[in-house]
């Protein structure tokens, strides 16, 4: 046994409004500088849709990622030892610009300096990279709410496995439904981007997992930019280094939730200690696509175990981020409640971004009515979904429809009970039985619903003691100090 930490997330999408705040609030704080222009440390799409940069799912064009060669061991997708070599001086397996899009500004000034005349001044839009008058054809969230046009949404790569049939359903206008995924860097467990590196620039932090690039070593060689199947890391083009998200490191150093996390207006975000071990990432990232949700599950450890947290302080894990762990949101959705899931686990970087799947998308027609929830029908209007089961579990299951299912029906089951508490509308026979088959009791249901609907800060976001309060609690015992050199009383290492 080999315990890690992992400061993890959870992005509960029912919640998210597709505001975008949490894409402005990184990119005032990260990318407002010269050659980050077009970057978005944390973008938000809709899908169905081709996504930021376009189609970056396709990686069959972008060998993002791990594959399982025959022999059963892992390989990059983007490079063999050889190939990486040869890569290194031609590498056609990245987006251009024109995947992501040229980032422009406004002649603002325009409006001020305008010499007096007939016409109102106006801004025209110019090229942040050439200067010149430039036609805005592409932006970040560029097919924002078009689900179901013909140019964006038909062209998602997720709807490659599915019938004729099931691909024009989703474009009947009565239908037409969708749903926002907001992404950062996974900071996964397995990374593709680091094991790419030909520098040895990128690392994963020991402490708490936290994937970064060390802008030092950095030689712009950019086969993480190729490796990373879920397009987390651009190229500077004026400092000639990487960059990705360092989930806001600076911020949780001085107990502060990530920037995306902190201005999140939905209130989407949880973020926690996940322990996992690592002796076992490659046998579970070895295994079957249809498996591999659980796999992970395994490889995540009960903070609560004896033997967990034995293994955990001997490798220098701290007591209070073992507290932390205990706590943690994150471990409550992913592995007690199984209702958070990694997105594209078939990637095999093992993910430690875990999502829990959109319902609203995916009910709303059964009967004649758009919003028809009969209890007695409840789960076979799952088979019936707007958004098909099979395109929610090529995102979150690697195409097991049953996990998605399961966790579907349970959040189903939530709602009914609290219907059922708050309206009263609902048989509680009727609830009872669909509870039960949801697997879920009143008792996790109300735990389910305190910490979806009404958390508090405290609740969504269990920071563990980085870097401040450890090195506070590596000084002398304030009990020893006595008496030597004056005695402060100290507040222990730890947060609220
Ligand atoms: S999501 Fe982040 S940690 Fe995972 S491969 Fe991409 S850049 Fe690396
Ligand atoms: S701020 Fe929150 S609610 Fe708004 S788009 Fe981002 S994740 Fe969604």
């Amino acid at each position: 046994m080999d315990i890690r930490a992992q400061v993890s997330m959870v992005f509960h999408l029912d919640k998210c409004i597709g505001c975008h705040t949490c894409s402005i609030a990184c990119k005032n704080i990260w990318t407002d500088r010269p050659g980050a222009e077009y970057m978005w440390w944390n973008n938000v799409e809709t899908k169905p849709g081709t996504g930021f940069p376009h189609r970056w799912e396709d990686q069959e064009r972008y060998k993002g990622g791990w594959k399982l060669t025959g022999s059963k061991s892992l390989q990059l997708k983007s490079q063999s030892k050889l190939s990486g070599l040869l890569k290194l001086f031609y590498n056609p397996n990245q987006p251009g610009l024109e995947d992501y899009y040229e980032p422009w500004t406004y002649e603002y000034e325009n409006l001020f300096d305008a010499p007096e005349g007939d016409d109102q001044p106006t801004a025209r839009p110019v090229s942040q990279i050439t200067g010149e008058e430039m036609k805005i054809e592409a932006g970040p969230n560029w097919d924002d709410d078009l689900s179901g046009s013909p140019l964006y949404a038909a062209n998602d790569v997720n709807y490659d496995g599915l019938t004729p049939e099931e691909r024009q359903q989703l474009f009947e206008i009565q239908r037409v439904a969708f749903m926002y995924l907001p992404r950062i860097c996974n900071h996964c467990a397995n990374p593709s981007c680091v094991a790419s590196c030909p520098s040895g620039a990128l690392y994963k932090r020991g402490e708490d997992g936290i994937v970064l690039i060390n802008q030092d070593v950095c030689r712009g060689w950019r086969a993480c930019v190729s490796a990373c199947p879920y397009k987390k890391i651009y190229y500077n083009w004026v400092t000639g280094k990487s960059e990705k998200c360092i989930l806001c490191y600076p911020r949780l150093e001085t107990g502060q939730a990530p920037a995306c996390f902190h201005s999140c207006v939905g209130r989407i975000r949880y973020l926690g200690v996940l322990l996992y071990d690592a002796d076992r990432i490659e046998t579970a990232m070895k295994t079957a696509d249809p498996l591999l949700v659980e796999a992970q599950r395994d490889v995540i450890c009960d903070p609560n175990d004896e033997n967990v947290i034995a293994s955990a302080r001997a490798n220098g894990i701290s007591d209070e981020f073992l507290e932390a762990a205990r706590k943690s949101p994150v471990y409550k959705y992913v592995v007690k409640w199984k209702l958070a899931l990694p997105l594209h686990i078939e990637y095999r970087t093992m993910p430690m971004l875990f999502y829990v799947p959109p319902l609203l998308p995916v009910m709303g027609k059964d009967g004649d009515q758009p919003y028809d929830h009969a209890d007695q029908t409840m789960f076979s209007s799952l088979d019936k979904a707007r958004l098909s089961i099979k395109y929610m579990a090529r995102l979150f299951s690697a195409g097991n429809e049953a996990v998605v299912t399961a966790a579907l029906r349970k959040l189903m089951a939530v709602r009914y009970y609290k219907r059922m508490q708050d309206v009263g509308d609902v048989d509680d026979d009727n609830v009872r039985r669909i509870m039960r088959e949801a697997g879920t009791t009143p008792e996790e249901a109300e735990e389910i619903y305190s910490l979806t609907a009404i958390p508090t800060v405290h609740k969504r976001y269990v920071l563990p003691p980085l870097q401040r309060e450890e090195a506070i609690s590596s000084l002398c015992d304030v009990q020893d100090c006595k008496g030597s050199c004056g005695y402060i009383k100290q507040a222990g290492a730890g947060r609220a």
